[in-house]
């Protein structure tokens, strides 16, 4: 079995080892297996290492089913010959970052709130830990999410030590791990200060110092459980500096500094709602007028008044409303569309006394132009692609009067 030359040093970044075996795969890539190996195998949340073998990269690691550490690598390796491995530390020392600013976070969360961790989901921009707790809390107020933030933040600042070992079977039984092991063999055990005990196989800074800062994200309930999403380290700082910026894009486009930005958004927002609302009304009054004054220009033939009408830009409840202004008129059969930059939203209605079907009369003439709509024999709604539509549902009308 590969030797894990990671479980005793995270700091190891150039090892050699001798290959022991390999297996060729499509687009010269490899499956490699050493005699020993520094590359962390993705398992327990946490993503593999990355690096190269020689020269060649190594682009994926995993354990197989007999417990070997397989490296997928870029390129050409042979039995027996020795190679070096170089670790991608920017890559390792994130992860030891992040898991070991998420076992603070979980050590807190059991301490304070009794809450259970159930794993890791170490992410390409974030991290996650979902929470079981006692009594099936799925909210948390501020209070408690800043207090449980300070806390890991001053464990980082108190630079506690670290340490990773495989503690013999009885000795195991001692330590109060925040989780009972499931076996008490070959299990190992990460220590953070006095009062963080967890079995554990990832990779870990030797002080919590090295964490830098820990930032909760989001926390919100996920599949049963309180999911915590937080970031540490280089992420932090990279949080921070894309929500500064973010920040001081809005400040200067808002001309309000940070705490009168929510004010600033609001006052904005509140008048752009009242012109909205005043834009649409004098849309639908002068749209009523409109229909008015042409229903008025209208004859009736054969006992029918037949009124169609296109719009441009007019939304479906100012379509309805307009047509509402002339639906009284006795033999009234409205026809009503609404053009705008990707569709044609329709609107089919009549006066009670017209024993025509609007819904079926609208669904068959979309069927020759395409488009799709429902409703009730007085009243349909529906879009279209093309305005022959109308000419279509007159043609039909015509037909079925005649
Ligand atoms: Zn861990």
């Amino acid at each position: 079995m590969t030797d894990r030359l990671y479980y005793n040093d995270a700091y190891l970044t150039r090892f050699a080892a001798v290959v022991k075996h390999v297996i060729p795969l499509d687009n010269h890539k490899q499956k490699v297996y050493l005699d020993r190996s520094a590359f962390y195998p993705t398992s327990g949340g946490q993503p593999c290492d990355f690096g190269t073998l020689n020269a060649c990269p190594v682009t994926e690691v995993y354990v197989d089913d007999s417990g070997d550490v397989v490296h997928i690598i870029d390129g050409v390796l042979y039995p027996g010959i020795q190679v070096e491995g170089q670790i991608d530390w920017a890559r390792r020392f994130d992860h030891m970052q992040q898991h070991a600013g998420e076992h603070i976070l979980a050590g807190r969360v059991f301490m304070n709130l009794r809450g259970h961790t159930n794993g890791l989901h170490l992410g390409h921009a974030d991290s996650s830990i979902d929470v079981d707790f006692p009594d099936g809390s799925m909210h948390l107020p501020d209070s408690i999410l800043f207090r449980l933030e300070d806390e890991v933040n001053e464990r980082i600042q108190s630079d506690l030590p670290i340490r990773c070992w495989f503690p013999d079977p009885d000795e195991l039984k001692q330590l109060p791990l925040r989780k009972p092991p499931a076996e008490y063999e070959h299990i190992r055990v990460v220590q953070i200060g006095n009062d963080e005990f967890c079995a554990c196989g990832g990779t870990h800074p030797s002080t919590t110092g090295q964490i830098g800062l820990f930032k909760l994200t989001d926390v919100r309930p996920s599949r049963g459980k309180l999911r915590f999403t937080f970031v540490c380290g280089k992420r932090a700082n990279m949080s921070f500096r894309d929500h500064m910026e973010t920040v001081k894009q809005l400040s200067a486009l808002l001309s309000a500094d940070l705490g009168n930005l929510p004010t600033a958004a609001n006052d904005i927002l509140s008048r752009y709602k009242n012109t909205l609302y005043t834009l649409n009304r004098e849309r639908t009054d002068n749209a009523r007028a409109q229909l008015i004054q042409f229903a008025n220009t209208v004859p009736v033939v054969n006992g029918i008044k037949l009124v169609r009408f296109v719009f441009n830009g007019l939304d479906s409840e100012a379509l309805k409303n307009a047509a509402a202004a002339i639906n009284s008129q006795p033999n009234c059969v409205i026809l009503l569309a609404s053009r705008s930059s990707d569709n044609i939203s329709l609107l089919f209605t009549k006066n009670s006394e017209v024993s025509l079907d609007m819904c079926a009369l609208l669904r068959a003439a979309c069927k020759a132009y395409g488009g799709k709509g429902g409703g009730t024999s007085d009243f349909a709604r529906g879009s279209a692609l093309d305005l022959r539509v109308l000419d279509e549902a007159e043609r039909l009308i015509t037909e079925s009067l005649i």
